[in-house]
């Protein structure tokens, strides 16, 4: 049986040190260097009684097992692994990994809306179908949009939850998370940590109670595994465990594995690809095709820009950088949040919270800086016919192309600034 997932404390090291070794203490004692992988559904036992006593226990507490997990679905070692590494890392008691991001935050809705707390208090924007998970009520909950100011009055007995994504999903618009912890009062604040991952920030240091993160993104970091995983103190993962028990939204083995080895090169990608992001923000800040670039304070891999022309050129321009939805590989993605990642929010919420026509959200990745630019300029000069979806008013004569710099409206300097 294996030990690593006890959440026995470790030393305090560096981040860097704890994204390749966290999780994997007990490896060297088993005379392995790569984790094993434990694909198992059921464990056995020739003891019926301390077999059922586990079971009592699981179901009475959520905590972890003593010893193998009985049925994969309550628990699983290499999983295990994954979640007491994101938990070192975020700075946690513990981590409740699930399916997908957004098994992960069903799980957290169920957890508050089984004590009765079925009201939310979100801000937007958020990822688009955490938007309408919240907004279609499909798990019973009843959602108060607000901004971070309106917080505090928006809180009601029956609040469950306050959710904000920070950088947001895809405007990268900043909230201030101490300042909302404390607007929260006794009601726990969750933060999407999935832009600015543990590296640029952790939220529970300023005041969050639960992180949750799309660990198909900059966790996983390949674009080749799915998962979801919640960072929190170990009461309330004792609550997510048993709903992911009962539901069964638990992510694979393999998943775990991945994700385990994705995070080992967590610090040193999303370092790289920050430095990347924030020189083509800067880039496109002064570039006179581009009408406003969104990039955050607190740094990271993504870059939103809104462009002069119709973005759907861009999107059928760009050679190197693959238009694809989802975020946080190691290759350069682009996409248009009105067409396809936020298509799923009413048009009118989705411009009221900042995601207009014209925005494009890019995640950058690791190739060499002028590539990428070389690209991206290729991409912003394309000219092709316009091209017309539903729900979108037709550009102005002129304004489907690209602006020469000849014809810029206004000097860089007179852009708004990059942030
Ligand atoms: C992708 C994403 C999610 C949903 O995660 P999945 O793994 O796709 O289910 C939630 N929040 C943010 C910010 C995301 O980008």
């Amino acid at each position: 049986m294996e030990t690593a997932a006890s959440n026995a404390p470790a030393p305090t090291r560096a981040l860097a040190t704890e994204a390749v070794h966290a999780g994997r203490e007990d490896l060297v004692e088993q005379g392995l260097h790569a984790a094993p992988i434990d694909l198992s559904t059921t464990y056995p036992s020739h003891d019926i009684e301390a077999e059922a006593a586990r079971i009592d226990a699981f179901a009475a507490t959520g905590g972890r097992l003593d010893g193998p997990p009985v049925y994969a679905r309550l628990d699983n070692p290499t999983t295990a692994r994954f979640e007491t590494a994101l938990a070192r890392l975020e700075g946690t008691d513990s981590a409740v990994a699930f399916a997908s991001g957004m098994a992960a935050l069903t799980a957290v809705l169920l957890v508050r809306a089984s004590m009765g707390l079925r009201h939310v208090v979100a801000v937007r924007p958020l990822y688009g179908c955490s938007d309408h998970l919240l907004e279609s009520g499909l798990l019973g909950t009843e959602v108060t949009w607000t901004d971070p100011a309106g917080v505090a009055a928006a809180i009601r007995p029956d609040t469950g939850l306050v959710m904000v994504e920070t950088p947001a999903n895809p405007t990268l618009a900043e909230a201030d998370i101490a300042a909302l912890a404390h607007s929260c009062g006794s009601v726990p604040l969750l933060v999407d940590n999935t832009f600015a991952t543990p590296v640029l920030q952790r939220p529970v240091e300023q005041g969050a109670r639960i992180v949750l993160h799309s660990a198909t993104k900059y966790l996983g970091g390949h674009g080749d595994v799915m998962g979801g995983v919640v960072a929190c103190d170990e009461e309330f993962a004792a609550a997510l465990r048993q709903v992911r028990f009962a539901t069964g939204g638990v992510l694979h083995p393999m998943a775990g594995y991945l994700l385990l080895r994705g995070l080992s090169t967590l610090p040193v990608r999303v370092r790289a690809a920050s430095v990347t992001a924030a020189d083509l923000a800067r880039r496109l800040a002064a570039d006179p095709r581009v009408a406003r670039v969104h990039y955050p304070s607190v740094g990271g891999a993504m870059v939103s820009f809104e462009v002069y022309g119709n973005p759907r050129d861009v999107i059928a321009g760009v050679r190197l950088i693959t238009p694809a939805v989802s975020l946080g590989s190691v290759d350069t993605l682009i996409q248009h949040p009105a067409s396809i990642s936020h298509r799923i929010v009413a048009e009118g919420d989705r411009r009221a919270a900042g995601v207009g026509d014209r925005l494009l959200r890019m995640s950058v990745g690791l190739e060499d800086v002028e590539d990428l630019w070389a690209d991206l300029c290729q991409a912003l000069s394309a000219r092709r016919a316009p091209v017309r979806t539903a729900g979108e008013h037709a550009p102005a004569p002129g304004a489907a192309h690209a602006v020469p710099r000849a014809e810029a409206p206004s000097a860089p300097e007179s852009h708004p600034a990059v942030r």
